[in-house]
């Protein structure tokens, strides 16, 4: 009798945890909901470029902000990387608040959409993040993966074999920014990123830009990587930013490195290709308590250690590196890139207008560029 009393405990207990473990699961489908700004035109899903996509976790919104006047035209892409929020939440502040006087702008905020849908649990990450607005209110974010959800792509292979022979992890398979140019008939992550391509090809885009970031023990860090052709913009944003006092170092983006939107974009389109990162401690080895608060703040005794051990890509100290200050880097970057463009005259024009200054943003707080939601917080996503 007692024997079974234990084993019935032992059941409801793995139960509890399943039935909980599940619905945290399941409530990760559910994404925040995105408030467009009057810049924004149109919305259409990615699917668009590549109709097999349509109805996949792979398929995402992409915001057009086009101008009164044609001009020259932008890609900007936040969340190919999940868990790098700095990335996400620029973009989102862009749909949110930027207007397009001259030519047209296209975003998309969660470029790896199904990589939003979970979250990697033995790295201790929360599942979202909250900024709050001027009303009081808030808005919450999803901390997601680096990958596609295995849920919706599955196995790995032992080893990843990009079409140009280059080997990697299994797990790199469905890592977006190592599957272009992608493939139409590739796995989940390779259509996704042969989509995007598809898109930049499609819509002639002039200049391209993929937002990330990286751990402050990574070499490339408050960076600016460019396509060869893209070189001299990005060296003219870079000055101009230097003075600006954000300092981003220019790396050129390595010819053998394959399946990484710098080099593919540029390889396979006529897009100057571009990627930018900023400091993000709680994708790092060093961190410690990793919590909402680390993702809002990076401050972290660990990371101001390493620094001072000389350990450490990027100044670390108990200020962090607030979220504030990555999303404002990021936006500050793609502000003066659309600046060296128009003065490098390609013949074409790009003009943008309340793009937040970097001061400002810092001063005002993101949410300050953030519009309220009435009511839903969540949308059901389906797929
Ligand atoms: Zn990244």
């Amino acid at each position: 009798m007692k024997k079974h009393l234990v084993f019935l405990s032992i059941l409801a207990v793995t139960a509890a945890v399943i039935i909980e473990a599940a619905s945290l699961f399941s409530e990760m489908s559910e994404m925040p909901t995105e408030n467009p700004g009057k810049g924004v035109t149109e919305i259409r899903m990615l699917s668009r470029y590549w109709p097999n996509l349509k109805g996949t976790a792979g398929d995402t919104e992409v915001f057009v902000l086009r101008g009164e006047k044609p001009g020259a035209s932008m890609l900007i892409l936040g969340g190919t990387h999940p868990n790098e929020p700095a990335s996400n939440v620029a973009a989102t502040v862009l749909i949110e608040h930027a207007k397009v006087n001259e030519g047209c702008l296209y975003i998309i905020t969660r470029a790896n959409r199904s990589g939003f849908t979970h979250n990697d649990p033995t790295e201790g990450y929360p599942q979202h993040y909250s900024i709050p607005l001027p009303d009081g209110s808030k808005r919450i974010f999803r901390f997601g993966s680096r990958a596609t959800n295995p849920v919706h792509q599955w196995p790995d292979p032992d080893i990843y074999i990009h079409e140009s022979g280059q080997a990697l992890s299994g797990a790199e398979t469905r890592n977006l920014n190592r599957a272009y140019p992608g493939k139409p008939d590739g796995t989940l992550t390779e259509q996704i990123a042969y989509s995007i391509v598809q898109l930049i090809k499609t819509e002639a885009i002039d200049i391209s830009i993929d937002l990330h970031e990286a751990s402050p023990e990574y070499p490339v860090i408050n960076a600016i990587v460019a396509h060869n052709r893209a070189f001299e913009l990005a060296a003219v944003s870079m000055m101009a930013l230097d003075m600006e006092g954000l300092p981003f170092s220019l790396e050129p983006s390595p010819v053998n490195l394959r399946g990484l939107s710098h080099r593919e974009w540029g390889d396979s389109t006529d897009t100057l290709a571009l990627l930018m990162e900023s400091a993000n401690a709680i994708q790092g080895r060093l961190r410690g308590k990793t919590d909402e608060a680390l993702i809002m703040t990076a401050k972290d005794s660990m990371y101001v250690r390493a620094a001072q051990l000389g350990r450490l890509y990027v100044d670390y100290s108990e200020k962090g590196h607030p979220l504030e200050e990555r999303v404002g880097r990021h936006i500050a970057g793609i502000r003066a890139i659309i600046d060296a463009y128009n003065t490098l005259d390609k013949g074409k024009i790009f003009e943008v207008e309340k793009f937040p200054e970097y001061g400002e943003l810092q001063e005002k707080g993101i949410g300050y560029f953030l519009n309220p939601l009435s009511k839903l917080l969540f949308q059901r996503f389906t797929a």
